[in-house]
């Protein structure tokens, strides 16, 4: 086992460092990296994920290789222009409703990124359930309007109710994110009518397969999207999203430059848009860099055996 840390570029979920275990199996490699507000039976289906990559192997893939999106977080819009330019991705995903940011400041936003991205590239918002009903229906028509069109709205509202009493309201999709979290929520999400998509997680969903049955019980068009792991953890998202029978979206899993480094000779960074599905887990090089000291190390060690010894 390795435990691993590595600084964050930008502050994210009010972490700083990402912290996980690596572990190595008859398989190959798996990575366990709940954050650390998670309980220990919260961070079972993490730890399932990990064990998964590193015990069997990840069904055949049906395509080789995944668009991703970029990811504009709440920056200035020339920041936002940056990003979008940099990254050859023709699909953005910006960042809006964070706490002390205005609409107003988001509408710039959204609007510097349409212009970087041209009519053609898909735009999409993610609120982190911060709005209201009311607030969300007046958001939504907004941004829509600056963007020319929005491809949707992930996870406008914390409950399920209400992601589906704005979805009577706008035009615009809407995905659920943080309502899918458990196997037996996504089919909770289609049911209420609250979702036209559902984003799916490989780690708190448990693994590929897991995640697979829950996006085949949903019914609904998957994104695939990251815990910002490290490429060994990526690995995993991009078998499940190699794995999907239909995969109409770009997915969430070009995360990689949101750390400071990678454990891995040849890290998963999209090229022009696009990252390869693995066959299998990459298996790291342990740098001294980010390996994690004593203390944290036995910190997560410690919690693995709790978790293991808990479910
Ligand atoms: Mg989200």
């Amino acid at each position: 086992m390795f435990v691993y840390s590595i600084p964050l570029r930008n502050r994210f979920r009010g972490i700083t460092v990402r912290e996980g275990v690596l572990f190595e199996g008859p398989a190959g490699w798996g990575e366990f990296c709940a954050f650390l507000d998670y309980s220990d039976s919260e961070c079972v289906p993490w730890l399932d994920c990990a064990e998964e990559s590193s015990v069997e192997s990840w069904p055949s893939p049906v395509r080789t290789r995944i668009p991703v999106n970029c990811t504009v977080p709440v920056v200035d819009p020339e920041r936002a222009r940056e990003i979008v330019l940099k990254s050859g991705c023709t699909t953005a995903k910006v960042k809006v409703a964070d706490p002390g940011v205005d609409l107003a400041a988001d509408l710039e936003r959204v609007e510097a990124v349409r212009d970087a991205l041209g009519p053609q590239g898909k735009l999409r918002v993610d609120a982190n359930t911060a709005w209201d009903v009311d607030t969300a229906v007046h958001a939504i028509r907004e941004l829509d309007k600056v963007a020319h069109g929005l491809e949707y709205v992930e996870q406008p509202c914390p409950s399920i109710e209400e992601l589906a009493a704005v979805r009577r309201k706008v035009d615009v999709r809407i995905a659920a994110d943080e309502s899918i979290r458990r196997a037996d929520d996504p089919l909770k999400v289609a049911v209420a009518g609250a979702a036209d998509l559902a984003v799916i997680k490989v780690a708190p969903l448990g693994g590929v397969r897991r995640a697979l049955r829950v996006a085949e019980a949903c019914g609904l068009p998957c994104v695939v999207s990251s815990a910002v792991e490290t490429s060994v953890g990526l690995a995993a998202g991009l078998a499940l999203a190699g794995a999907l029978p239909e995969l109409d979206f770009a997915c969430g899993l070009g995360t990689l430059s949101l750390l400071d480094g990678d454990v891995v000779a040849e890290p998963l960074t999209p090229r022009d848009g696009w990252l390869p599905v693995p066959t299998s887990p990459p298996v790291p090089v342990l740098r001294d860099e980010f390996a994690a000291d004593a203390e944290t190390t036995a910190k997560w060690l410690a919690r693995v055996d709790r978790v293991r010894a808990g479910r």
